[in-house]
């Protein structure tokens, strides 16, 4: 029987800088995906690394989007009328932990993740070669109305506590960064300290190249077959049999589709989102991320052209794509943009996978020697990815954790 020491099952940016912080550590490592590295959720994101996050997303409060949501009407939402008695327990959860205290909380417990997101990626694009990836110029983010903008005035208290630049803009300012955008929006904030990525896919494929390069082994494999064997946990491959006494879950929204079977139950939802690339017409350029807050969606500068992400979609992970917020977005978008002609036939769907207190969980699956959880990163996936390898490769290898893991336990729940 083939043995290791860690099997991480699941290749996106969790399971691949887990894969590469635990192969630093001296520890020898098979990473298990049933697809190539990072082409799944991490690869279809907005790209931002946001180490400026402050409250996450939180469960609207204002009546007249939520009626607007309800209707269908709104651009940075939609749902599954079906999947609606399935998910209403999660939206409870979420609504509770969406109090203001509890943001403030939240807040608390992931700052030192943010903290260190852009210099854990800085850390791993120097050693991989993919800092031309990397684009330090900062988010913009864009509101159309008075009130939506006025609604951020704890992020500014909370940001001035923590010492985290921002500058409110006018319409003048922010057209000055982005000379493109035509000013449709009354405001604008401009986020310095944010990063964000030209190529989500080829920065993943560049940490799981380094993995290989220091002696990791990547699989494919059904991450379904993993199960006790004795003392160790066995995973079947196309190699075959493969055990270790130490496994890593980290299959972003599909980790219950292994922890369920083993009797593991935690509160994962999901938040769907779709992407289009476009191109700019004649000389319009976009230079970082722009969030049309009111509008419910963003435009990013990517490699396969600039990429529209959506907000929010409530329906079971594997239902039929709905991309129907275009419809409600586009007219917006164009208004704000001189959109070229779309590049890809095909829209592409992802699964944001979040818990209702938008905190991942990263350390020991409870009840199960050996076994190690990391995932649930919701918006921010792709930004503590490399956090998250850190944080739990520490904790898996007896180090001092360079945090409080406790916020993050499975315990909570
Ligand atoms: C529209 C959208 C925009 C976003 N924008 C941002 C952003 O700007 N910044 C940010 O930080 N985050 C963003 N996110 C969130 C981020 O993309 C995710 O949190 C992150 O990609 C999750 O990474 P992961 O490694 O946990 O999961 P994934 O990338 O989904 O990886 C899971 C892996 O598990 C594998 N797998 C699944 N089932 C099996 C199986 N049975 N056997 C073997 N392998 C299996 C899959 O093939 C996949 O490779 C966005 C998400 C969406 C949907």
């Amino acid at each position: 029987m083939a043995r290791t020491d860690a099997i991480v099952l699941g290749a996106g940016i969790v399971g691949v800088s887990v894969a590469l912080h635990l192969v630093k550590r001296g520890l020898a490592v098979a990473l298990v995906d049933r697809g190539g590295a990072g082409e799944e959720t991490s690869y279809g994101n907005a790209g931002i690394i946001e180490g400026n996050t402050i409250f996450p997303a939180a469960f609207p409060t204002d009546l007249a989007a939520l009626m607007r949501i309800a209707l269908k009407r709104a651009p940075e939402a939609n749902y599954h009328l079906s999947f609606l008695p399935q998910v209403v327990p999660w939206l409870m959860a979420f609504r509770r932990a969406s109090r203001p205290q509890r943001l403030i909380e939240t807040a608390h417990a992931m700052r030192p993740l943010f903290a260190r997101a852009v210099g854990e990626h800085e850390t791993l694009m120097q050693e991989t070669g993919a800092s031309r990836y990397l684009r330090k110029n900062g988010w913009l983010k864009l509101y159309r109305s008075a009130g939506s903008f006025a609604a951020l005035k704890p992020e500014f208290e909370f940001a001035a506590q923590l010492g985290i630049p921002l500058e409110a803009l006018d319409v003048d300012g922010a057209c000055a960064l982005e000379p493109s955008l035509a000013p449709v929006f009354r405001h604008a904030v401009f986020w310095p300290q944010a990063a964000s990525l030209s190529d989500p896919l080829a920065v993943t494929r560049a940490y799981a190249a380094r993995f290989a390069a220091l002696g990791g082994v990547t699989l494919k494999g059904d991450a379904r077959s993993l199960h006790r064997a004795g003392q160790y946990w066995r995973v079947e491959t196309d190699a075959g049999a493969l055990d270790a006494e130490a496994a890593v879950v980290a299959l972003g929204p599909w980790t219950p589709d292994v922890l369920g079977p083993l009797g593991i139950r935690l509160p994962l939802g999901i938040k769907r989102g779709y992407h289009r690339h476009y191109t700019a017409q004649g000389n319009a350029a976009l230079s970082r991320p722009v969030l049309d807050n009111d509008a419910g969606y963003l435009i990013t500068p990517m490699a396969q052209g600039i990429r529209l992400t959506t907000g929010i979609e409530l329906a079971a992970r594997d239902a039929a794509p709905t991309p129907v917020q275009f419809d409600r977005l586009m007219p917006k978008l164009r208004e704000l943009f001189p959109l070229g002609a779309r590049v890809d036939e095909k829209t592409w769907l992802g699964s944001r996978p979040c818990f209702p207190d938008s905190r991942p969980v990263i350390g020991r699956a409870p009840g199960e020697a050996g076994l190690w959880l990391a995932f649930g990163h919701a918006h921010w996936g792709l930004t503590l990815g490399p956090a998250t390898g850190r944080l739990i490769s520490e904790m898996m290898t007896g180090a001092t954790p360079f945090c409080d893991p406790a916020p993050y336990g499975a315990e909570r729940f």
